[in-house]
């Protein structure tokens, strides 16, 4: 049972309006206790479709509501933007864009980033993971079909139509099966010069096979509707080199421009800010009540926690998974503000699913299996339930049986970039590096590939490490 404190709790603050966050803060709407939700963005994601951002299919409006929006209503509730750098734990203050927090209880719930293994040519492989990612993904497929209809060199040609996908989880799959769609069905008439089917996309696991949180049947499901839509599926392969012309896996070599990380994430800084245990993706040990050991009012949910299910496995990283801890840790906070105490958490789960392209899903449900148009319906149907607002269920469903009736793609915009010439392509490739980088000088090996991206062949990069996903607990 957790303890419940004598002291006066009535200030909580949450980090983060994620899935754990605001599920939280909505159980905790209306109460009497005072809350402050702080977030980075000033927007809810649903990053479950932030894969359609990427190929086109969705716009980043229909996929993120207004935090202040959500909240409007609520009392209780104050909502700043503003991102968090610390916590001082003795004088129990949130840090955030030089402005001080103060707290009584404390429930942190900023999720995962993408972890891309620490070598320079990280820096080109962008993942689906914010709304800026996935404009870029996008940018950068739609811009390789454009270079390509002008390319009059042929390997280059062929370089700019393959497309390489790192990671066969659900997000790696539905990438790979919605970019085959995008190449084969949407693009497919609209060049004179480059017929787009003639696309070659490769998606690449390390595992022996797909969806390893599936049934394996459902893996086996899953790798044969890829192969129907044109995908190439390559398991128990790892990347060992990767520059902007291509990457090998193993001793082969795949020429390509555009490569597409979807093998892992690793939890936000959390646990530096409070100094606690955590295990290798960062993410922070937490008691059965998902306070932090030795800090009975700070609780860490979601994607930074890490916590063991019935099966003695971490809890996966899933949005199913921080919304019952943000309500289980708020429900806890209210009975704590009356003295009570609360049982400790206990994660009931409903299920996974991932599509397989515009019209197949597969679906798990402890014994209940799904797949194709049915696995689709319930996979339809359960985002459209979790998505926020009337606005974006409402859209989103009419894009869905649009794409589905046309196998059009409503959003095929190249933003951010202006001109058609690979040089420029590099250029966008460079500003997002350095962005990351803080402003702070490029590695050389990323300068080099950057430099080298032009029409004759780059040089490589050699890398020393492989990128080995095969159960990796953090992995979607
Ligand atoms: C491409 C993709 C597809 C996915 N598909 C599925 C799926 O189909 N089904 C499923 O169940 N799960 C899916 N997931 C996983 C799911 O989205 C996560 O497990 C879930 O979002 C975790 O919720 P959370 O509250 O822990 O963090 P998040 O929902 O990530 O929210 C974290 C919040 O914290 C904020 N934040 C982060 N750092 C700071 C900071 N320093 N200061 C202030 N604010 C900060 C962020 O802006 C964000 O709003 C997917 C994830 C991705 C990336």
């Amino acid at each position: 049972m957790s303890q419940a404190p004598t002291e006066s709790h009535s200030r909580i603050v949450i980090v983060g309006a994620g899935f754990g966050g605001l599920t939280a803060a909505k159980r905790l709407a209306n109460t009497p206790l005072d809350v402050t939700v702080v977030d980075q963005n000033n927007y809810h994601l649903f990053q479950p479709l932030l894969y359609q951002v990427a190929t086109a299919s969705l716009s980043p409006a229909d996929i993120a509501s207004p935090i202040r929006g959500i909240l409007r209503n609520v009392d209780n509730i104050r909502v700043i933007l503003a991102k968090v750098s610390g916590v001082d734990l003795p004088r129990r203050e949130v840090l955030a864009d030089g402005r001080r927090i103060p707290f009584d209880d404390l429930i942190i719930a900023t999720g995962a980033e993408n972890a891309c293994v620490g070598n320079d040519w990280a820096h080109f492989l962008p993942g689906p993971k914010t709304i800026d990612d996935a404009t870029y993904i996008r940018r950068r497929i739609l811009i390789a079909f454009e270079l390509a209809e002008t390319e009059p060199d042929a390997d280059e040609r062929r370089r700019l139509l393959n497309f390489v996908v790192v990671g066969g989880g659900p997000t790696g799959v539905e990438l790979a099966g919605s970019i085959a769609e995008l190449a084969n069905r949407a693009l497919a008439s609209n060049f004179r010069v480059i017929d787009p089917r003639s696309a070659r996309i490769v998606l690449v696991e390390a595992a022996p096979r797909l969806l390893t949180t599936f049934d394996p049947s459902l893996s086996e499901t899953a790798r044969r509707s890829l192969g129907q839509l044109g995908v190439e599926v390559r398991l128990r392969t790892g990347v060992t080199e990767c520059d902007s012309s291509g990457v090998s896996i193993g001793s082969e070599r795949i020429e390509s421009r555009t490569i597409i990380w979807a093998a892992g994430v690793k939890a936000t800084p959390a646990a530096e800010w409070l100094g606690a245990e955590h295990d290798h993706a960062g993410r922070v040990m937490v008691e059965p009540d998902l306070s932090v050991p030795g800090h009975p009012n700070i609780f860490v949910i979601g994607d930074a926690a890490l916590m063991l299910g019935a099966n003695g496995k971490p809890m996966p990283g899933d949005a199913g998974v921080a919304k019952q801890q943000g309500k289980y840790v708020a429900k806890l906070l209210i009975a704590r503000s009356k003295s009570k105490t609360f049982r400790p958490f206990r994660y009931r789960d409903l299920g996974s699913i991932a599509a397989i392209g515009h019209k197949s899903a597969i679906v798990q449900m402890h014994r209940l299996k799904l797949t194709g148009v049915l696995g689709w319906l319930v996979w339809s149907v359960a985002h459209i339930y979790y998505l926020i607002g009337f606005r974006n269920r409402t859209i989103v469903a009419m894009n869905w049986v649009w794409n589905y009736l046309t196998l059009q793609r409503g959003t095929r915009l190249i933003t951010g970039v202006t001109g058609s010439r690979i040089e420029d392509m590099a250029k966008c490739v460079l500003s997002r590096a350095a962005a990351k980088t803080d402003g702070a000088a490029l590695p050389y090996a990323a300068t080099a590939t950057l430099e080298q991206s032009s029409r004759q062949a780059p040089q490589s990069v050699h890398v020393d490490g492989r990128i080995d996903q095969a159960g990796d607990p953090a992995k979607r």
